[in-house]
């Protein structure tokens, strides 16, 4: 087993990773900034060391003070967590160039990935199912732009390869608009991304957001972990997400996990992953793969009983995974809400002090979060302050629960989004189940 992890990350997935270190007798190093001396896994962990000032650009993208960290302290692997440097291949190189375990796939891989142009071959290569699209970058000869377009049927996206976060996409609903869309698009990756590859896609206009969770070790073992389904969303962020997704057989699950998993073998992938697709009219189709843990692997966890960091802590130490694909049953319903330090109706940072703090509890209830009483939400940093996850043998007493849980909750001193996620637990559609990516945004009025 590994001896003593840096855990390059802040918030909720650093007291996250810490428990998993914990859990498994393996000593950790906080790192943290000025602003975030007082964060609860800083507070918990065996050592700390203060990587720098409040912007991140200074503290948690500070490549060379993660090093020195890691050095410093003697450790002999790095978790980066989500965000910050988790997908960042020129990070997870130096880390493995300096002598330490990058917890995660290699940097080649997080490269492979990373590009949306190279992943989408790759995929296609390996037999995942992908959007019907332009099958590589976009030339300047618009007459073949137009015959791509023709042949994939308007709407088209223009999407730039090196995008991410939401950014870099157009959709052309006609070919008049196209010229000025590539061009547009192109103009806007290279500012935004220093690399103005674009590429075409079908436009899908509403679809549901549902991806794979993957383990992969570096035995040749790969195992797919259900899905969860993601479409509750508001400008591409994610903000109720649940496992298994509504409506998905045992023999849809099957096939499309099956082609995760061998994905993974066939690029060499290594750790904890997700395959994002969109999923219309019964058809996946792959938009990228997340090279790291995300926010919401703890639905998963409840409905496989899978500890999904753990399991990353035990690849990075050479181990077999501990489940063999037959292990994995999924049973019951998983509900995650993110709450924010945010006004729920502008959806302003609510940053300050937490005042007074009533956690919820009780049976299927998990709340993963880093907040107490006392604690001030700094305003440097992304405004997630806990997650709340339910869990139920049914989808209807995860939803119980989860508004049960949210009305528990008191949060004094700063604003939530929890009347945000109240509305939406109470809303007859998401009842039902099933919604696409639009419909929060429809709901709220910020779309026809
Ligand atoms: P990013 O890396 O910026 O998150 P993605 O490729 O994951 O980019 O796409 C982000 C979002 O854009 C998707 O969740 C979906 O809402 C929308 N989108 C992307 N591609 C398509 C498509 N072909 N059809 C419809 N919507 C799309």
């Amino acid at each position: 087993m590994l001896e003593k992890v840096v855990i390059a990350n802040r918030g909720e997935i650093a007291l996250r990773i810490l428990r998993a270190c914990k859990e498994l007798g393996i000593k950790t190093v906080a790192v943290h900034s000025t602003a975030d001396r007082e964060l609860k896994h800083v507070l918990l962990a065996d050592e700390t060391i203060c990587i720098g000032p409040a912007p991140s650009t200074k503290s948690y993208l500070n490549i060379p003070a993660l090093i020195a960290a890691a050095e410093v302290s003697g450790a002999d692997a790095i978790h980066p967590g989500y965000g910050f440097l988790s997908e960042n291949a020129d990070f997870a190189e130096q880390v493995e160039r300096s002598g330490f375990i990058f917890i995660g796939p290699t940097a080649d891989v997080i490269r492979l990935m990373g590009d949306k142009v190279s992943a989408i071959n790759a995929m296609k290569k390996a037999g995942v199912p992908c959007v019907p699209g332009s099958d590589g970058p976009l030339g300047s000869d618009i007459n073949k732009n137009k015959d791509i377009a023709k042949r994939i049927g308007y709407p088209i996206i223009i999407k730039a390869s090196g995008g991410g976060g939401g950014r870099g996409m157009r959709v052309v609903r006609n070919e008049e608009a196209l010229e000025e869309s590539i061009a547009m698009t192109k103009a806007e990756a290279k500012a935004a991304f220093n690399n103005d590859m674009v590429y075409m896609e079908k436009y899908l206009e509403n679809p549901r957001h549902v991806e794979i969770q993957v383990l992969a070790d570096t035995h040749g073992n790969a195992i797919y972990l259900a899905e969860r389904d993601c479409s509750m969303q508001r400008r591409h962020q994610k903000v109720v997400e649940e496992a298994p997704a509504p409506g998905i057989s045992e023999e849809v699950r099957r096939d499309i996990g099956e082609r995760c998993a061998n994905a993974c073998r066939e690029i060499g992938y290594r750790g904890a992953g997700t395959f994002e697709f969109l999923y219309e009219n019964g058809e996946f189709y792959f938009i990228e793969m997340n090279t790291r843990i995300q926010v919401e692997h703890p639905v998963t966890e409840m409905i496989t009983g899978v500890d999904l960091v753990k399991e990353q802590l035990r690849i990075a130490a050479g181990l077999p995974l501990s489940f063999k694909q037959e292990d994995i049953k999924v049973k019951g319903h998983a509900i995650e809400c993110r709450i924010n330090a945010e006004d729920p109706k502008t959806f302003l940072p609510s940053p300050g002090k937490v005042q007074h703090l009533h956690a919820p509890g009780g049976l299927g209830v998990r709340w993963d979060s880093h907040i107490y009483a006392g604690y001030t939400v700094p305003p440097h940093y992304d405004s997630m302050i806990a997650k709340l996850i339910t869990y139920g043998e049914t989808r209807e007493l995860a939803i119980r629960r989860m508004q049960n849980a949210l009305s528990e909750t008191i949060i004094d001193g700063i604003k939530t989004n929890i009347p945000l996620q109240e509305l939406i637990l109470a809303d007859e559609n998401f009842q039902q189940g099933g919604t696409n990516i639009h419909y929060l945004e429809k709901k709220l009025g910020m779309r026809d």
